[in-house]
């Protein structure tokens, strides 16, 4: 690879300096963000240490060293990337929409006790998304219809699952465990027969338990972390959301890293408040979930890689975690408001509140809806 490494370092030397000098730019324009940008620096001055390995080993001009510069440049690439793909171009664009959603999500950090979330960035560039390297100033991507529609909103608690999940990795050992425990029981459980059919048997549960990779438990973990937490508001906008896909809910695809539709919504119900399993919210919402349901087939491994049990399982140890890693925070299990109260507009309710108020009257009061969203999002504009 002659010459490769010298074009490497110059390649980061370019985008080094123009990283710096963006930062320095942000530093000079924000009244926010100082803890965000800090942060960002000691990213970039990590980079800077490899990209001063890099220029030593290229200098060295050895062939057999080249194999030791490439975690260099990969390291190197993932922390420029980092502010080149996220933080610098969300800082720039940062408008009073973002800074209005920025509040919201401080807010419901604060009151969720995820204490670590500092500084966060939201930017109103969809889907749903988060980038949680730097745990404690994530950059939150939120879709643009959030500006009018506060469903989406309860789109947030997943992705602040996913902040949760990486800040305790004790919470990725043990749900990991608790589906090798379930496999391992059914291994077990194989009574007797022929030698080759136990085989068969045996394979097919290693296969289903492999298919629980760290991404997929990450996934379902923020669906439940995002139910227990704002309940109803977000089974609801994860079942829109899942009727919207219209694809077989059944559906094992191994190359998405999401488990499929049907076990995300199970998994949710299971992690409802037992106070709303029963409301009349819920049970609209699962009357619509299972007629749609009931025109798609099982896949063949559906019920071997999602089964109920195992889902239950899963559900019980991530809750678990949730009380043990989070002890302050509350489950989401305050009763749906009475009719003759919806059409109030919230004055010092909380998000969740608010967008469980949302969801009923979305629901049961449709011809008011618009009215009241609007006057609503106004009166959330004006108070944070
Ligand atoms: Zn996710």
């Amino acid at each position: 690879m002659e010459g490769y490494l010298e074009s490497k370092v110059a390649e980061y030397k370019i985008l080094l300096d123009w990283i710096d000098l963006e930062i320095q730019q942000l530093q000079k324009k924000g009244e926010y963000h100082h803890y965000l940008i800090e942060n960002l620096k000691n990213e970039i001055q990590k980079a800077q240490l490899l990209y001063t390995q890099l220029k030593t080993i290229a200098s060295i001009n050895v062939p057999q060293l080249f194999i030791r510069a490439v975690p260099i440049i990969h390291n190197l690439e993932l922390r420029t990337r980092l502010a080149t793909h996220y933080y610098i171009p969300s800082l720039q664009r940062e408008n009073d929409n973002d800074l209005f959603m920025r509040k919201l999500v401080l807010l419901s950090a604060k009151r969720l006790n995820l204490p670590w979330i500092k500084d966060p960035i939201v930017c109103f560039d969809g889907p749903h998304a988060i980038v949680t390297s730097l745990i404690e100033t994530p950059v939150i991507y939120v879709p643009t219809e959030l500006n009018v529609s506060l469903l989406d909103m309860a789109g947030l608690y997943h992705e602040l699952g996913h902040n949760v999940f990486f800040r305790f990795s004790n919470i990725e050992n043990d749900l990991l465990m608790t589906v090798s425990r379930y496999f391992d029981e059914l291994i077990q459980s194989v009574g007797p027969m022929a030698p080759e059919k136990m085989r068969e048997r045996r394979k097919t549960y290693e296969y289903a338990r492999k298919y629980w990779l760290t991404e997929r438990v990450n996934e379902i973990f923020s669906d439940i972390f995002a139910t227990y937490v704002a309940g109803p508001a977000y089974y609801f906008f994860w079942i829109n959301m899942a009727l919207s896909i219209g694809a077989n809910p059944y559906k094992i695809n191994p190359i998405d890293l999401h488990p499929p539709l049907a076990a995300r919504v199970e998994a949710c119900y299971e992690a409802l408040s037992p106070t709303h399993k029963h409301n009349n919210v819920i049970k609209l919402i699962n009357k619509n979930w299972n007629a749609y349901t009931q025109n798609h087939k099982k896949e063949a491994d559906y019920d071997f890689k999602c089964s109920s049990e195992l889902l239950k399982r899963i559900v019980n140890k991530a809750i678990e975690n949730i009380k043990r890693d989070l002890g302050l925070l509350k489950p989401y299990d305050k009763p749906l408001p009475d009719e003759k109260y919806l059409k109030q507009i919230p004055s010092n309710m909380y998000l969740e509140e608010i967008l469980n108020c949302a969801t009923k009257m979305f629901l049961f009061s449709a011809k008011n809806y618009d009215d009241w969203q609007k006057a609503t999002m106004k009166h959330l504009r004006s108070s944070v």
